[in-house]
């Protein structure tokens, strides 16, 4: 008898050990300042000459309140006028991971969980970057973990598995963009590296595997963000550059509270780079959203007052919830309600003028 009822409780804990049940508090982090600036919702049909997409990886709406508790009630993110809801299943299920979602977003077609730029049965899509470049706008990505990693893959790979690291390198040193920062040295030969910089390409990786967490990683992400932003601005013809909050999803697949809490905040100083950057290019339509929800967080309290939350993860993995968009600038106002996530990419082609 007693056998057995270790036996369910082992069963049990391959579900939810007593740990991951416990609630954790996270209390006096640094808060950073947030600026209100006069941000507008612009009519669907207005046309940007720049997109800025940024996603969090993992960053369903819990996490962006956790983080808002612990900035004392404030963020960048939620300044932004315009909100929506993306759902995100896969094709072949209800809980996606990241490579089949950011396929969603950076191609417009949903496929099977592990596959990158592909249709299910192994048809290439062309991604929103592609697309753009070959229209003369420029491109970039910026991201703190490797950038072979699913999220930035989806915008240049086209692999049947994910893990395919070597394919997913050489994809992107002949894919044309002119920004790449981020993680994954260690995924590149020498020769790939400079062949990407020898095409006039502002490359740089700065770790041999995923950047460290943001309790160690500086200002890293906001840094990125600036140097982007600074490298493309004078694009003739506009410029689409993907950012990516890349640990917020390591960190909720940990169920480390406080990690989590420092990547959205970092994350969020990103966001408030660009939207400084935006009052002087006001042309710039500024999407930010996730491609899916980690970790099952559940808020049970908290106080904006002193920077405070306390919350408990009920799952190591990623969830099937919608997850939360915001925007701001031009064209804006065609991300309303509730959208498939495959909804992105041809809302932002039809707000740029190409309609295909
Ligand atoms: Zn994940």
């Amino acid at each position: 008898m007693k056998k057995m009822f270790i036996s369910a409780a082992l069963l049990l804990g391959g579900l939810l050990s007593a740990a991951e049940q416990r609630p954790q508090t996270v209390d006096g982090l640094p808060s950073h300042e947030v600026v209100e600036y006069n941000l507008s919702v612009a009519p669907a049909a207005s046309r940007p000459k720049n997109v800025i997409l940024m996603i969090g990886d993992g960053m369903g709406s819990e996490q962006l309140w956790a983080a808002w508790l612990c900035n004392r009630g404030k963020l960048f993110i939620q300044t932004l006028p315009q909100a929506a809801f993306l759902r995100t299943p896969s094709a072949n299920r209800t809980v996606t991971d990241s490579a089949a979602a950011g396929t969603a977003i950076a191609c417009g077609q949903k496929t099977n969980n592990g596959m990158l730029g592909l249709l299910p049965d192994g048809t290439p899509l062309k991604s929103l970057s592609a697309v753009l470049r070959e229209r003369g706008m420029r491109t970039g990505l910026v991201v703190t973990k490797a950038i072979t990693d699913a999220t930035p893959a989806a915008f240049y790979a086209h692999v049947a598995s994910r893990r395919n690291t070597p394919a997913i390198a050489a994809a992107l040193t002949t894919a044309g963009f002119d920004v790449v920062l981020g993680g994954g040295a260690a995924a590149f030969s020498e020769e790939q590296l400079q062949t990407m910089s020898a095409q006039g390409a502002d490359v740089e990786l700065f770790a041999p595997g995923d950047c460290p967490p943001a309790s160690r990683r500086g200002d890293l992400l906001p840094r990125c963000t600036q140097r982007a932003l600074e490298r493309l601005a004078n694009a003739e013809n506009g410029f689409f550059l993907m950012i990516e909050g890349s640990r917020i999803d390591s960190s909720a697949h940990d169920n480390k509270l406080e990690e989590l809490v420092r990547e959205v905040l970092d994350f969020d100083q990103a966001v408030g780079v660009v939207l400084r950057w935006i009052q002087q290019h006001p042309d710039t339509l500024l999407i930010v959203t996730a491609d899916h929800q980690t970790g099952g967080l559940i808020i049970l309290d908290g106080s904006r007052d002193c920077g405070r939350v306390t919350g408990v993860f009920c799952s190591e993995n990623h969830t099937g919830v919608a997850v939360p968009l915001y925007a701001t600038g031009p064209g804006s106002g065609s991300f309303s309600g509730v959208m498939e996530n495959t909804e992105l990419y041809q809302k932002i082609l039809v707000l740029l003028g190409f309609n295909i």
